[in-house]
């Protein structure tokens, strides 16, 4: 695990049915912007924002789902990279969503657990690929104990690439930062990677001044400042032969955010739990409705009713972000994973498989 430290202490790092015919890529960044609310890029403003705007060009839904039982941050973001649930008998069972006690006091989703929690970075690592995490929230800590030398599971696959599943790991203190690091850890890794990016400033502002979807709010500015950094990912994947048509990006959030104004706690209300989930793959492509391409084997409900983890057919959930990546990737799923276990979320239309990159 590499580490290292930039900006004095603003910026510390360290290294820490049937399948659906989809495209792969070389790369996968998948990008959270946590308290992210799917109104706020799909509302009055979003030609004013480019960056969301481009990412919307290919499948997506304005309508999936945090974890049932749980809309705050750590919780939702293990459920990410696990494609698991966050309780229940196949889920994670990180519930706790402050900074983590030390590895050896209990900080690792395996001591939590009491047994290896496998995530998308133990199959993208193990399979040869570059891994990387870039946060802006020191509690993603979590993430590089549980999947450092020490922690990290024996490689199942092939060559042995070692139990250090995230290749790096950076804690970045602002958007600009995070995206900095991002770019440059793309520029160092040319081949094969699998990059997790999160941009913390919509919910930043909206714990502070409300999740308030007027215009020019200071949320709104928060996900201006995220759309910004979108951008310049963007560029420089369009700059680079080497990238350009070989990266795709799969962007969700944590949770929204409004109800009470301040928070998102009250897993319940609609306004904390449908987020956004954005595929763009490689290209700026036909926008696509997810849940309506889905509509075979997701469940497809009003935005407004809550449904519980359990519900059969599965509604799309933010969870299925790391075996999306896997997908992507040409990679199998995450070992006990539930969420896409099956790797069969259409990205593209079956009339349309025909072709594609
Ligand atoms: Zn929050």
């Amino acid at each position: 695990m590499t580490v290292f430290t930039i900006a004095a202490l603003l910026l510390t790092c360290s290294a820490a049915s049937t399948p659906a015919a989809n495209p792969i890529f070389d790369h996968v960044i998948v990008i959270s912007v946590d308290g992210l609310r799917p109104d706020a890029i799909d509302g009055p403003e979003d030609g004013a924002l480019p960056g969301f705007t481009r990412l919307l060009h290919g499948p997506h839904t304005m309508q999936a789902r945090s974890d049932a039982d749980c809309t705050v941050t750590l919780p939702n973001h293990v459920s990410m990279v696990t494609s698991r649930p966050v309780g229940g008998p196949s889920g994670h069972g990180w519930t706790e969503n402050a900074d983590p006690p030390a590895a050896r006091n209990g900080g690792t989703l395996c001591k939590n657990h009491g047994a290896y929690v496998t995530s998308m970075f133990d199959v993208a690592h193990d399979h040869g690929l570059k891994t990387a995490i870039v946060a802006t929230k020191n509690k993603f800590a979590l993430l590089s104990q549980s999947f450092d030398e020490n922690e990290g599971a024996p490689d199942q696959d092939g060559d042995d690439d070692g139990k250090d599943k995230v290749d790096l790991f950076c804690t970045a203190g602002t958007s600009r930062m995070a995206r900095d690091v991002a770019t440059g850890w793309f520029a160092a890794h040319p081949k094969r990677s699998l990059l997790f990016l999160h941009f913390a400033a919509p919910d930043v502002a909206g714990h502070g001044f409300g999740w308030d979807m007027t215009s020019g709010s200071r949320y709104r500015a928060a996900v201006r400042e995220v759309d910004g950094e979108l951008t310049a990912l963007a560029a420089m994947i369009d700059a680079d032969p080497a990238l350009r048509g070989h990266v795709a990006i799969v962007l969700t959030a944590d949770h929204g955010g409004g109800v009470p104004l301040r928070t998102h706690s009250d897993c319940k209300a609609s306004e904390n739990f449908i987020v956004p989930l954005l595929i763009w793959l490689g290209a700026d492509t036909a926008p696509a409705e997810l849940v309506a391409l889905n509509s075979d084997r997701r469940a497809v409900l009003p935005a407004s009713e809550y449904v519980g983890n359990d519900t059969i057919p599965r509604p799309i959930r933010n969870a299925e972000v790391g075996n999306v990546a896997m997908q992507l990737l040409g990679l199998p799923a995450i070992p006990g994973s539930v969420a896409n276990a099956k790797q069969d979320l259409q990205l593209i239309a079956p009339a349309a498989t025909k072709g594609a990159p």
